[in-house]
């Protein structure tokens, strides 16, 4: 009956819904995100709850169906809830307050960032995950489990482990643990761009245990850097002369190296850096001439 590769995997313990709804401190204006309601276990609490709005994203036509008819009767809750038929990735949001979900599992990366992106940013959002994946949400600099998705959301959110929660605790069980956490977008925004932020992650953590100076010795790494840094000149300098690809790359290494060397961020490691390092390092780059988007 349930589309495993859909992710799901049904609460059976209603402990658990409660303690998740919990953990989200609703509040009577809130409108509120529910990410896969599936047949509603989860759905029935929130709407028990005194809350403005219930909007439930569910990708699979039947289990949309079935919530439907779990509501039918109760007219306070069926004008609480609306139901989206369709990919939560794909559809464009409401405004919402609050997120909360079971999340299915495949599209747990894309959904934080999705969230953190909605503008604005929600109050809070509750979500289960994989127990490895909310283990790496949560994971300081310098801890085995910490990585450029651990920088990333961290940089855009408290993040907060709040309950283990068991594989029996759903039908049918998944193969791993889950866990519950709380993320709480920073309010304001950073002003940094998130495009440039994550570029330049991205370089830094491919092979993050090594220094960040040998990051930037990839050569496909520099000619990157070089394109943009070229675009970004052409943009700044209508009557700049285009120096030849070759002179261009010597040119942008030098930058680079003296970046690294000015920040003192040559010999560190990505695995071992936190927001400060990189910001650091970013504004750097940035006031340089270098680019990451
Ligand atoms: N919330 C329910 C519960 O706790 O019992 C079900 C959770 S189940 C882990 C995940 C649900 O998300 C499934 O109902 C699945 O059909 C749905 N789903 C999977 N991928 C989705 C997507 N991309 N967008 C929206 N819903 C999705």
């Amino acid at each position: 009956k349930f589309n495993t590769t859909l992710g799901q995997h049904i609460l059976k313990n209603p402990g658990v819904a409660t303690a998740i709804v919990e953990k989200a401190s609703l509040k009577p204006s809130d409108i509120v995100l529910e990410v896969g309601p599936g047949t509603g276990n989860l759905t029935v609490q929130i709407l028990a709850k005194s809350v403005r709005q219930l909007h439930v994203v569910e990708m699979d036509p039947r289990m949309a169906a079935e919530l439907t008819k779990r509501v039918q009767g109760t007219p306070e809750w069926e004008k609480k809830l609306q139901i989206t038929v369709g990919d939560v990735i794909k559809a464009p949001l409401p405004y919402f307050d609050v997120c909360i979900s079971n999340t299915p599992y495949q599209i747990s990366s894309p959904l934080v960032f999705k969230l953190l992106q909605a503008s604005p940013p929600p109050r809070v959002a509750v979500l289960m995950f994989q127990r490895e994946f909310a283990m790496r949400l949560v994971a300081k600099p310098g801890e085995p489990l910490y990585c450029r998705l651990s920088a990333n959301v961290q940089m855009w959110a408290k993040v907060a482990h709040v309950l283990k929660v068991g594989k029996n605790n759903f039908r049918p069980p998944p193969k791993v643990e889950s866990s519950v956490v709380r993320i709480e977008p920073k309010n304001p925004r950073p002003t940094v761009s998130y495009e440039e932020w994550d570029g330049m992650l991205r370089i830094l953590f491919v092979r993050g245990n090594r220094t960040i100076k040998s990051a930037f010795a990839s050569r496909a790494v520099m000619e990157m850097v070089e394109k943009n840094w070229t675009t970004w000149r052409a943009l700044q300098d209508t009557d700049m002369e285009m120096d030849d690809k070759g002179q261009n790359l010597e040119k942008v290494k030098t930058i680079v190296e003296k970046v690294l060397n000015e920040t003192g961020m040559a010999e560190k490691r990505a695995t071992k850096c936190g927001e400060q390092d990189f910001l650091k390092l970013l504004y750097a780059f940035n006031t340089n001439g270098i680019h990451f988007r």
